[in-house]
């Protein structure tokens, strides 16, 4: 096999595998070739973990990827029919055997504006930080002895426009640091490593998460408080009467309960705190954040469900019912990832909120996320309605 391909393979399966650091389908991988030809880059609908020699990924001619973000006609065109031409383009780009359906990542041409490896993943540590108000003053203390400071993205739209923001906030960066950036905080998003070894970015992640993780409050691990099974019952039934009322549908119904979960349910403020998207992946994958319960009223849930549904907004899947638990609304193998979401969502809001409060995505963000071409392919893979 390639070296440039094991590479690949083993930083995605290495950091894909922990729920703290990518959830569901989000974040990607890529390396690029020692000749500097190609770029290996997973594939959309594929999750990291996932990854093998057969699956997860694609390989790109690196010259024609660049191109894309360089193309000034793509730039003035218009958001829908830009990501749509995007996506073309880089299809084109790929030079492999791989069968059509397997796009490359949608952000094939960010990665190739960066160093040979890339890492790019949604850590609650960092999420702790880039959705929160003043994220960015606690990394730049956070980070002061780094030889090369991380670099900061301010929120912009994903796909074509991040892409071109993030390439010439590196070339500026070059020019000032004489090296290009190995960390990347992106506001409301995520985190990008980028370093000349796969080996090297391993480390450099794990040591941004640990340094990230040193400032922040984790989750209470170890016995939790039993909660009856009649209570449990009950949730689930309401839960499931309210899906089936709100949006006409019928889905399955699933209970999950941890420490983390417990300790946020007796917040005083836990409703407060759940207000507003932190990310894209919330939004595609959980429809939001969880609602909170505070006493289960089936129609009371089903009328939010179909206020969602009627203003063009994907419906929430995950449900807090106070005293009781997480319950969550959708196939089997998307109930597994909305827990993760809801974990990652309440440890990055319990930790924003004592840093001064919680980043949340604007309306006109929301809107841009919900239209998303991309988003919507990667949810229906996601969906496994292929
Ligand atoms: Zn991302």
């Amino acid at each position: 096999m390639n070296q440039a391909l094991a590479d690949l393979i083993k930083i995605s399966r290495d950091t894909g595998a922990d729920p703290t650091l990518v959830q569901g389908g989000g974040g990607n991988t890529s390396v690029k070739t020692a000749d500097g030809k190609y770029m290996y880059i997973k594939a959309s609908g594929t999750a990291l973990k996932d990854m093998s020699a057969k699956i997860g990924w694609r390989r790109l001619r690196l010259e024609t990827a660049l191109s894309v973000v360089k193309d000034k006609a793509i730039a003035q065109m218009e958001p829908q029919k830009r990501e749509l031409k995007v996506v073309d383009r880089l299809l084109e780009a790929c030079d492999d055997n791989v069968k059509i359906e397997a796009r490359p990542s949608v952000e094939a041409h960010l990665h190739a504006c960066l160093e040979k490896c890339v890492i790019h993943l949604h850590p609650s540590a960092a999420g702790a930080y880039v959705n929160a108000k003043n994220g960015w003053s606690k990394l730049q203390k956070l980070f002061k002895a780094e030889k090369l400071p991380p670099l900061w993205v301010p929120y912009t739209d994903p796909g074509y426009m991040l892409a071109k923001r993030i390439a010439r906030l590196v070339d500026a960066y070059k020019k000032q640091f004489t090296q290009s950036p190995a960390i990347l905080f992106l506001e409301k998003h995520g985190l990008f490593i980028t370093t000349s070894s796969a080996a090297g970015a391993l480390r450099l992640v794990q040591r941004v998460i640990n340094q990230c993780n040193s400032k922040l409050k984790q989750p209470r691990k170890g016995k939790t408080k039993k909660i009856s099974p009649e209570k449990i019952d009950a949730a689930k039934a309401c839960i499931d009467n309210a899906y089936s009322q709100g949006t006409g549908g019928t889905t399955k119904i699933w209970y999950y309960y941890n420490g983390a979960i417990e300790e946020f349910m007796r917040l005083e403020d836990a409703r407060k705190m759940l207000v507003g998207c932190l990310t894209p992946d919330e939004l595609v994958y959980a429809g939001g954040p969880a609602i909170w319960v505070e006493k289960c009223d089936a129609q009371a849930i089903a009328k939010r469900l179909k206020k969602q549904i009627d203003a063009g907004k994907k419906h929430s899947a995950a449900f807090l019912v106070k005293g009781v638990g997480l319950i969550a609304a959708g196939t089997e193998k998307m109930a597994p990832t909305v827990r993760d979401i809801v974990l990652y969502s309440i440890f990055i809001r319990t930790n924003a909120a004592r840093m001064g409060g919680i980043l949340t995505l604007n309306k006109r963000q929301e809107d841009f996320i919900n239209n998303w071409e991309s988003e919507a392919f990667r949810k229906k893979l996601a969906d496994g309605k292929r």
